[in-house]
């Protein structure tokens, strides 16, 4: 089925990013964790794409949609040829896969350059253009940022390739991870003033720890509001830290359901509890169905 579909439904979908292993210590971790999740109602849940571990991508998504009997939507980002990226795409096709997740990727690391394996597969935008080009019948995600991204001079800048990720054929766009949610209701309104019309999802993290929040804001560009950076300044270790990112994002995702939102994507890094603990604290307020 195709994600945008649950996404202009009346009920918001629930989703959950789950990170492709990087080798096999990552593998039982990673297997409890969409085993617990499953059973937590999730309309659709989606798996990243990793450079030199692609394959694994492929499997996961084919895996939890026969397994779990869920849409499982594969990411898949700019880090190879357009002859390998065309194999990639026949090979979900054949498989099945119905939701696809265009991204240009992630650099090494923070701070330095995305370096394409093609020229002509530089942004997300180009991927988008080559699946809608070559007649692919995929459903369409693009990502989108609520604030600066770390390599763009503004957020003007941002917009503009987002529209044109839209314009290009992205069914639907889902946000970078953010702690404020006027910059994702700021967005929203500013879309829709300049007439794009897809489902905006937000992209909501709770906090894990204090390394994995230093790295996630320093690869997004998320800022994290002062209030909550205090938070977690005076708290006593990581249990404390995770126990508060939970509470703030319980908080930011009640008013995004009261705001209205098309669904809400959590990044859960592999791990279910703190996605778990959301979920039963929003469903307990009558916020989303059970
Ligand atoms: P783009 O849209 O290509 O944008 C990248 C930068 O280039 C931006 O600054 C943009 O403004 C600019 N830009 C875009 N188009 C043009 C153009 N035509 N000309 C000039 N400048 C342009 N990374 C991974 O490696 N694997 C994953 O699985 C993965 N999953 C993700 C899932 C979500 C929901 C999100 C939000 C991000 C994910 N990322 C992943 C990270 C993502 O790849 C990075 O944020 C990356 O820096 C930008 O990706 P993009 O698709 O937005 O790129």
């Amino acid at each position: 089925m195709r994600i945008v579909d649950m996404l202009t439904r009346s009920r918001p979908s629930v989703s959950f990013e789950f990170m492709a292993p990087r080798d096999e210590s990552e593998v039982d971790v990673l297997e409890r964790t969409i085993a617990a999740l499953a059973g937590h109602g999730p309309d659709w849940v989606s798996v990243t794409y990793r450079q030199r571990t692609g394959e694994k991508t492929l499997e996961l998504v084919t895996r939890i949609k026969r397994q779990y009997h869920i849409e499982a939507m594969a990411h898949l980002t700019c880090a190879n040829t357009v002859d390998r990226t065309r194999q990639v795409l026949n090979w979900m096709e054949r498989e099945g896969v119905a939701n696809v997740l265009t991204l240009r990727g992630d650099p090494p690391s923070a701070g330095e350059p995305f370096v394409p394996a093609d020229p002509r597969l530089t942004h997300a935008s180009d991927l988008i253009t080559l699946v809608r080009g070559s007649g692919y019948r995929f459903g369409l995600g693009a990502a989108c940022s609520t604030e600066r991204h770390p390599e763009s001079p503004d957020l003007e800048h941002e917009f503009r390739y987002m529209q044109l990720k839209v314009e290009a054929g992205a069914h639907f766009l889902i946000t970078q991870l953010f702690f404020d949610n006027r910059f994702y209701f700021d967005l929203v309104a500013r879309a829709r003033a300049a007439g794009i019309k897809v489902p905006i999802v937000p992209g909501l993290m709770p906090v894990p720890s204090r390394r994995s929040l230093a790295v996630m804001t320093a690869m997004s560009g998320a800022t994290v509001p002062a209030a909550l950076q205090a938070e977690i300044d005076g708290a006593a270790d990581d249990d404390a830290i995770r126990a508060l990112g939970v509470r703030h994002c319980i908080a930011q995702c009640a008013e995004l359901l009261e705001g209205g939102v098309p669904g809400l994507h959590f990044y859960t890094f592999n791990r279910a509890r703190a996605p778990i603990e959301i979920l039963a604290a929003l469903r307990g307020q009558q916020l989303l169905a059970s």
